[in-house]
């Protein structure tokens, strides 16, 4: 639930937790938006868990603010979807990298989440990338912890325009 700096700045959904975050999202200036898009591929590895990721990136391109879209030859990767498996209590994290940034997500507990529980830590990673953080507003993707949410709420929506 708390940003940590390990290797720049990294953000983990974290499992369990208490929401006591503020009404509203901050927002860091830490992201992976460039140039108002975020181009996705598969600089440091690909995930297993593609129908999460498609419907995160999906549900936050048609917000209409930021273009999420596939790298191609003529752009450059912002943005890497990965797994990695490890009894750490985290169920995912946005990190910034050199070359692109990662999001990971955590084969140790995904493997036995449902659809709609992998769906929210997807959305939730995402709007990190997009610079959103956490809060305890109801609805929200940005509430932290293992929930079964496959959709934007209002606020999610209302916070990325606010941003960008
Ligand atoms: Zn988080």
């Amino acid at each position: 639930m708390k940003k940590l700096f390990i290797f720049g700045t990294a953000l983990f959904l974290v499992l369990g937790l208490t929401n006591k975050g503020s009404a509203h999202s901050n927002y860091d200036s830490s992201h992976s938006v460039d140039n108002g898009e975020i181009r996705w591929g598969t600089y440091h590895g690909s995930t297993k868990y593609t129908s999460a990721r498609n419907n995160a990136i999906s549900k936050w391109d048609a917000v209409g603010v930021i273009n999420i879209a596939g790298d191609t030859s003529t752009t450059i990767e912002d943005l890497s979807f990965t797994d990695y498996s490890a009894n750490d209590g985290v169920l995912g994290y946005w990190r910034q990298y050199s070359g692109a940034d990662k999001i990971a997500f955590n084969d140790y507990y995904f493997q036995d989440m449902s659809d709609c529980e992998r769906n929210h830590t997807a959305l939730h990673e995402l709007g990190h990338a997009l610079d959103l953080e956490h809060n305890s507003v109801s609805g929200s993707v940005m509430n932290s912890g293992k929930i079964c949410r496959s959709s934007l709420g209002n606020h999610d929506v209302e916070d990325l325009k606010a941003r960008w």
